[in-house]
């Protein structure tokens, strides 16, 4: 199958698990589009899921910018609410809020090109591995040294990492399926950097109001990317 119709399945796949999206449902599409997407690539033949690199505790791409759409920022932070215990709270979102401050600081250049540990990391590994957003899914590499060689010069955007073929297209359908519903069911499908995002869906209360009454933009301090 070629890759363009491994992307268009991929996408059409999630487009038909959700026939009638509706605004106030929008809480419940990042886990439909998870459900999707590993559907989609343990549908894949052995030939297209080359052996990665990735391993836990390797944490290398979580220092890059993350993009996220609204409702996938409120997944992650439902999960984090039932995960992390309430004594760790106070130094999560600090951690949180003080890398958002950071970002705020840079310039869109200078974000792509610095490496900043995103709060979520403990040990190496993300807390919220189970309701990390698609973006986070989607980075994948068949080359350790290759993302070693990236991470120890980030200002040299070109030297990237390869990648499956097959697992990107499908990845890349996912993402443009979680859009489209986004979209069709009114809600803001835009997406903002994930960490000033959370960090304003921690003070803000109103922002999911907005996300599931269909208003735009969701966030109003994230970082729109
Ligand atoms: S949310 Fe999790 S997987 Fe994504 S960058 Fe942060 S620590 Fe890494």
């Amino acid at each position: 199958m070629s890759e363009q119709r491994l992307r268009q399945n991929a996408r059409q796949a999630l487009l038909a698990a959700v026939p009638r999206p509706r605004a106030d449902q929008a809480g419940q599409l990042p886990r439909k589009a998870q459900r999707v997407l590993d559907a989609e690539l343990a549908r894949l033949p052995a030939s297209a899921r080359p052996a990665l690199a990735c391993r836990k505790g390797c944490d290398l791409c979580c220092h890059l910018r993350v993009a996220a759409t609204a409702a996938e920022v409120f997944a992650l932070l439902d999960y984090l609410r039932q995960t992390v215990p309430a004594s760790e709270w106070p130094a999560l979102a600090a951690a949180i809020n003080e890398r958002a401050g950071q970002i705020h600081a840079l310039s869109p250049g200078q974000l792509l090109r610095t490496n900043l540990p995103c709060p979520l990391l403990v040990d190496s590994a993300c807390r919220a591995y189970p309701a990390r957003p698609l973006n986070c899914r989607a980075y994948h590499s068949l080359d350790y040294q290759a993302c070693l060689d990236s991470f120890r010069n980030p200002a040299e955007l070109d030297r990237g990492h390869p990648q499956g073929a097959a697992l990107a297209r499908v990845h890349e359908g996912v993402q443009e399926g979680l859009s489209d519903l986004l979209q069709a069911g009114g809600n803001d499908p835009g997406r903002y950097e994930l960490v000033t995002a959370l960090a304003e869906a921690l003070v803000d209360d109103e922002a999911r109001n907005r996300l599931l009454a269909g208003s735009r933009p969701v966030f109003e301090r994230a970082l729109p990317l």
